[in-house]
């Protein structure tokens, strides 16, 4: 198929707005790069956060194209790049590293030295939501041939950022009680990496009991639409390790009040909350905090190896790239079950 000149694509054209469907031209790959065909774009709460931001809050140049979890077909490759890439199905990691830097070569791309605030795809870079995307180096995609596009597309963000917070803290999770707060896009795919990959006791929360019913068939053992609730139904009422998917004020000071001393507060929303972190205040003796940013490449090759393998499934709701906007709106009223994956 020839590629056009001009596709349409989700942009966000000024701040504290909502993003506007447009037509644009198609990118052409320079040397190194590669031109992928979208086959599925994933809706994430974090395009939410973007949209509200205030101007001057995020160094992105705007219009900008949204959409960070990405899976499709490569169609053109730049010089460098081997032709063997032509025609396979991959999915992108989304963090625009630079590979080179003391934190990239350890394995550590989603902390690069050179990121400058505009992180990736969708995130300050040309996104996902549009028929087609440059990917600047092969190094970014994990080829995932015979897989579906549409189950792929929620493992670039939704099971990379729950999959690292979750090899981050393995120590603590391994044998414990693991608190997830919020089981929606991350949430429920949290809850599968946990029951696929640890030991432990999970408790999930969440304020919609559909999110709930759902966790229970992912794997949590345990669940409530408060923290209080369903820590009370747990022999001991302190859980080792809070992974906090909704990040407010409230579910940090509740989270942070069910740990047990030495336990662990993972605080991966960014719904806008904040604490104070202090020795002798709010939280338990031999506290830690941590924010984990996204994820590694070696987390989204784990997250693909356990949905080939059958291990983890996201829930998805697929709807049509002309529907984007609307469906935007239903992620924000909480009217979604699992991921909403965009197509074509
Ligand atoms: P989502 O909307 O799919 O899921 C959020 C879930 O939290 C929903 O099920 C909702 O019902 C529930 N919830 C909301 N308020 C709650 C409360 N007070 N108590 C309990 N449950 C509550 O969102 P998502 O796409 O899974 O994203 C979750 C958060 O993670 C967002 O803030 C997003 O920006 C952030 N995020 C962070 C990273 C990172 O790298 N740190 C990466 C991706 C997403
Ligand atoms: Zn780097």
């Amino acid at each position: 198929m020839p590629i056009p000149s001009s596709m349409r694509a989700v942009q966000l054209t000024a701040w504290e707005s909502e993003p506007e469907i447009r037509e644009v031209p198609v990118p052409r790959p320079g040397a190194g790069e590669l031109l992928l065909r979208v086959d599925a774009a994933g809706l994430c709460h974090s395009d939410l956060h973007v949209m509200s931001c205030a101007p001057g809050t995020l160094p992105y140049d705007l219009p900008m194209t949204l959409g960070h979890e990405i899976a499709g077909t490569v169609v053109e490759v730049g010089d460098g790049v081997a032709a063997s890439w032509l025609g396979r199905l991959a999915v992108v990691h989304g963090v625009w590293s630079c590979g080179t830097c003391h934190n990239c070569r350890r394995g550590q791309e989603n902390h690069c030295l050179r990121l400058e605030g505009r992180v990736g795809f969708g995130l300050g870079r040309p996104g996902g939501l549009a028929e087609y995307v440059l990917v600047p180096a092969e190094r970014q995609l994990v080829a995932a041939d015979g897989m579906a596009a549409t189950e792929l597309a929620p493992l670039a963000d939704a099971a990379l950022t729950a999959h690292h917070a979750i090899r981050l803290h393995r120590d603590a999770i391994e044998g414990g009680t693991v608190l997830v707060i919020g089981a929606g896009g991350l949430g429920h795919l949290a809850v599968q990496i946990l029951k696929q990959t640890t030991e432990a006791h999970t408790v999930a929360v969440d304020t919609r009991p559909a999110a709930l019913e759902a966790a229970r068939e992912h794997g949590a053992h345990t669940t409530g639409t408060t923290v209080a609730d369903a820590v009370d139904q747990l022999e001991s009422p302190l859980v080792d390790v809070v992974l906090d998917f909704v990040g407010a004020d409230s579910t940090l000071s509740a989270g942070g009040a069910a740990l047990a001393p030495g336990g662990r507060l993972i605080m991966v929303g960014g719904g806008g909350g904040s604490m104070t972190v202090a020795k002798g205040r709010d939280l338990p003796l031999g506290w830690h905090v941590n924010a984990p940013f996204w994820g590694p490449r070696q987390d989204l090759e784990a997250v693909v190896e356990l949905a080939r393998n059958g291990q983890i499934h996201a829930d998805i709701e697929v709807v049509r790239f002309s529907d984007t906007l609307e469906a935007y709106q239903r992620l924000r009223e909480g009217d979604v079950r699992g991921r909403i994956v965009v197509v074509p």
